[in-house]
C-alpha cells in the first residue's frame, strides 16, 4: 500500500471514526497527499487519543527560532507542548557570533537570541527533551513519534521545524578529512588554526561570517568564491574590509582536498577561466556553501519539493498531512532568515492549536486527556572529571582494564555543550564499568596534539590503553550506550 492509499484510509477511517464519536470538524483542510489534493472535511475521533501513553497536543520537531517560537505559542495557549530538541539545541543561530537583523536589538549575539527564546518559551513550561526524532508514523491518529532515546510519543498534532545543514562539496579527500581539517563551523573550530593559513568556500553572506569569525586566529583567510561576484549583502561584503588577512579569490574552486593522512595540507584548485590547475598549502577548509533542509526522515510522507523543502499549504504552515505543520528552514527556501523562522514558527503554533480546536480539543477535552500526558522524570547525571594534562590522563588509564572515554569540548560549541548532561547521566549509568571525562580542547593543549583533535565535539575511546574509536560528530543518548556496550 503507497501513501496515497494509506491517508485515503486514513481519511475514510477519520469519517467513520466521527460518526462514532460525535467530534466532527466542519473546518475544511488541503490534504496535499489525498489523491489529486481533494478537500475533505477533517474528522477525527477523539477518543483514539484517550488511551494513548504519552500523549501531547504539540510535538515541535526542532528547537531553532522556528521550533521555540511555535513551542511558545503552543504552550501559551495551554497546549500540552513537548520540543524535540534535536542535536543541535538552538540551530543555527548558535554558531553565529553577533545578529544585527534581530528585531528589537541592534546587535546581539545569535546564541542569546536562543537563550532568550527558551527562557520565554519555558516560561510556559513546554517540556524540552535532549533527544532526535529516529521516526514518525503518518498513517496514524494521534501521530506516533519515536525516538533516538527509546520513547514513543503519541503526538495530536505535530511542527517540524529541523531547520537545515550545512551543504557538501563532494570533492575527493573532503569526507577522508572531515573533522581533520574539513569543517563547516568556524566559531566551534576557529581556535585550532592559530596562526595557520586556511580557506573558506563560498560567495554568502555565511562564508563572509565564517571568514570574520577566523580573523582574530587564523594567520590568513582565503575566501575562495566560484562565480565573479559574493553573493553577500552588501553590509556583510563592506565589513570585509576591515580584516586584512581575508582576501577573496574569485572564480576558483576546490577540485581535491589533500592531507597527510592525518589531517588537511593543502587544496588543489582551478582558475573557472582559464582553466589552469594549482595548489594551495593550508590547514583548514571552511564550508559555507549553504544548506539542505533537514526533511528526509519526513519525504516519504509528506508533499516536498525537488530540493526537499516541504510543501505547506497557501497561507498556513500546514504540511500535506493534517495535524502537520513545517516551519523555518526545512519549508523556507525564500527568505532563510532567523526572524522569518520565528515568525512561521509562530504561524505554526497558531494553525496547530486552532487545529486541536476545530477536532473539539477544548479546556474540557484536555483535562479528560491529561491523565495520558507525557511526562518526563529528569534523570541526573554526574559532573564529568575534567581532564587537562597528558600526566593526568595516563593516571586516569589505570590498568588499562576500564575502557576511557575522553568528550572533546570547547565553550563556544553548542552540540559540545548538549552532550555534557547526557554524557553525565551515562557516566552514572556506567559507573564503575567505563570511566568518562570532558576535555575542555582549549585548554588542554597536550591531550589537543596526542589525539589530534581539530573539531569539536570530538569523542575518544579507549581501551586495554588503544585507541579503539573515534567520533567527531555529536552523539546522542543511545549512540552513546552502544558505544559504551561496544567496547564493553
Ligand atoms: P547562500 O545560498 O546565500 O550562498 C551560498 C554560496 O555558496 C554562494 O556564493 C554559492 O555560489 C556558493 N556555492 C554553492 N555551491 C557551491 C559549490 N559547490 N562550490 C563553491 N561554491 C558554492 O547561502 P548562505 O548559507 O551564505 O546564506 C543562506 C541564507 O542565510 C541567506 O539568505 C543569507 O542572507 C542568510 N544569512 C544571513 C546572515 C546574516 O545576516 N548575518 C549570516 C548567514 C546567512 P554562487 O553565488 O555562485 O551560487
Amino acid at each position: 500500500m503507497n501513501h496515497i492509499q494509506r491517508y485515503g484510509l486514513l481519511a475514510c477511517g477519520f469519517l467513520v471514526g466521527a460518526a462514532l464519536s460525535g467530534y466532527v470538524v466542519k473546518r475544511h483542510y488541503c490534504v496535499n497527499s489525498v489523491p489529486e489534493q481533494v478537500q475533505w472535511s477533517q474528522v477525527v475521533r477523539v477518543q483514539n487519543a484517550l488511551d494513548k501513553p504519552n500523549l501531547v497536543d504539540v510535538a515541535v520537531i526542532g528547537s531553532g527560532p522556528a521550533g521555540l517560537s511555535a513551542a511558545l505559542y503552543a504552550s501559551r495557549f495551554a497546549r500540552k507542548t513537548v520540543v524535540i530538541e534535536g542535536k543541535n539545541r538552538g540551530g543555527q543561530l548558535m554558531e553565529t557570533s553577533y545578529v544585527e537583523n534581530w528585531p528589537g536589538f541592534e546587535k546581539i549575539l545569535g546564541p542569546e537570541v536562543m537563550e532568550k527564546l527558551h527562557e520565554q518559551a519555558a516560561r510556559f513550561h513546554p517540556l524540552f527533551l535532549a533527544d532526535t526524532v529516529e521516526s514518525i508514523d503518518f498513517s496514524a491518529w494521534p501521530l506516533v513519534i519515536k525516538t533516538n532515546d527509546g520513547l514513543t510519543i503519541h503526538a495530536l498534532s505535530v511542527i517540524i521545524a529541523t531547520g537545515s545543514s550545512p551543504k557538501k562539496l563532494g570533492a575527493p579527500g573532503e569526507q577522508e578529512y572531515w573533522g581533520r581539517g574539513v569543517t563547516t563551523c568556524a566559531i566551534c573550530d576557529a581556535p585550532f588554526y592559530k596562526d595557520e593559513e586556511v580557506v573558506v568556500v563560498g560567495g554568502g553572506d555565511s562564508a563572509v561570517e565564517e571568514a570574520i569569525q577566523l580573523a582574530p586566529y587564523a594567520k590568513k583567510i582565503t575566501l575562495l568564491v566560484r562565480g565573479t561576484a559574493l553573493r553577500a549583502s552588501q553590509v556583510m561584503q563592506s565589513r570585509l574590509a576591515g580584516y586584512p588577512n581575508i582576501v577573496v579569490r574569485y572564480n576558483t574552486s576546490i577540485k581535491q582536498i589533500l592531507g597527510d593522512g592525518v589531517h588537511v595540507t593543502g587544496v588543489d584548485i582551478v582558475d573557472a577561466k582559464t582553466q589552469e590547475p594549482s595548489h594551495m598549502r593550508v590547514s583548514g577548509v571552511f564550508l559555507a556553501i549553504g544548506h539542505t533542509p533537514n526533511s528526509a526522515l519526513f519525504a516519504r510522507d509528506l508533499q516536498v519539493d525537488d530540493a526537499g523543502y516541504i510543501k505547506i499549504a497557501g497561507r498556513s504552515q500546514a504540511a500535506s498531512v493534517p495535524g502537520v505543520f513545517a516551519a523555518g528552514d526545512v519549508e523556507d527556501y525564500v527568505y532563510r532568515q532567523a526572524g522569518v523562522a520565528a515568525g512561521n514558527g509562530i504561524k505554526a503554533g497558531i494553525d496547530a492549536d486552532r487545529f486541536l480546536t476545530a477536532l473539539g480539543i477544548d479546556a474540557r477535552m484536555e483535562e479528560a486527556l491529561s491523565k495520558n500526558y507525557l511526562t518526563i522524570a529528569q534523570k541526573s547525571g554526574k559532573e564529568l572529571p575534567k581532564l587537562e594534562t597528558l600526566a593526568a590522563y595516563e593516571t586516569a588509564l589505570g590498568d588499562g582494564s576500564v575502557p576511557v572515554i575522553l568528550d572533546f569540548y570547547t565553550d563556544t560549541c553548542p552540540s559540545c555543550l548538549q552532550m555534557l548532561p547526557i554524557l553525565g547521566v551515562v557516566a552514572q549509568e556506567y559507573d564503575g564499568k567505563a570511566k568518562i571525562f570532558k576535555v575542555d580542547a582549549e585548554v588542554a593543549d597536550e591531550l589537543v596534539k596526542k589525539f589530534l583533535v581539530y573539531r569539536v565535539p570530538c569523542i575518544i575511546v579507549i581501551k586495554n590503553k588503544e585507541l579503539a574509536a573515534r567520533y567527531n560528530e555529536a552523539l546522542g543518548k543511545k549512540e552513546l550506550v552502544d558505544l559504551i556496550e561496544q567496547v564493553l
